[in-house]
């Protein structure tokens, strides 16, 4: 049995048994790794009673065989527990959103480096910050990005053509960007983008001079992409989008 060691994040966790647990974790050097915790919630175990998600630590896992469907969690030393992300019912919302959608969109064992450092990154400064929505934009850009899913918004996605100004303009999720007035017509799945939101998603520095409301439709614009490559709406995309918009009232 080969033993690794990585520094990973927790994105999830279940119930097992009554004493172990199921964790989804997120590693520098692995990606995604689903491991099964043995014994973990015990109070005296070597886990210290439990792994709480969006929690850091040393791990040391080895991996999933032809025996054991899932990798084994040999360790996890916690090194970091972003305590901060609990004071605030929308940040910890946003950061478990981000947590699962990373979780969603990497294969595992793929080893996501800069994917990771983003996420610590956000973990960190979404403790301080009353604006959790900017950071959670900023994520998945950097999320879609990282897996190839990256959006192109100068250019229609259909035929490559430069797209006009003071022209309605659609997105569609299935053709992977915008899409010029030409090609629209043919393409039923699309949502109109608004130039204002469209110009937050050209230059991402806007995004700090940008209205709560104007990131909040991006991240709408976002969500509604996200969904249908999904082809599902989990309740945390709802949940976070809820409290997002509560808090423009
Ligand atoms: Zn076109």
């Amino acid at each position: 049995m080969t033993a690794i060691k990585d520094q990973a994040i927790c994105l999830s966790t279940r119930k097992y048994s009554e004493s172990s647990q199921v964790v989804t974790l997120f590693g520098r050097e692995h990606g995604k790794i689903k491991a099964l915790a043995k014994g973990s919630r015990r109070p005296k175990s070597r886990f210290g009673g439990g792994i709480e998600p969006l929690t850091c630590g040393n791990v040391i896992f080895s991996p999933a065989s032809a025996e054991a469907s899932l990798s084994s969690l040999i360790e996890f030393d916690l090194t970091e527990s972003f305590a901060g992300l609990r004071n605030n019912l929308l940040t910890l919302h946003c950061a478990q959103y981000a947590g699962f959608l990373l979780g969603e969109f990497t294969e595992e064992l793929d080893p996501h480096e800069e994917l990771f450092d983003s996420f610590c990154d956000c973990l960190e400064n979404w403790q301080g910050t009353d604006r959790p929505g900017e950071l959670l934009l900023w994520f998945i850009l950097t999320l879609l990005e990282k897996i190839g899913l990256g959006i192109q918004w100068q250019r229609c996605s259909a035929c490559s053509r430069e797209l006009p100004t003071r022209r309605r303009l659609y997105f569609s999720s299935s053709v992977g960007g915008l899409i010029c007035p030409d090609c629209e017509p043919a393409v039923i799945e699309k949502k109109y983008i608004d130039p204002v939101i469209l110009e937050i998603f050209r230059d991402p520095s806007r995004v700090s001079s940008a209205k709560s409301n104007q990131v909040v439709d991006a991240l709408d614009l976002l969500n509604y992409h996200l969904r249908e490559q999904l082809g599902k709406e989990p309740k945390i995309m709802i949940f976070t989008n809820q409290l997002l918009r509560q808090q423009l009232r």
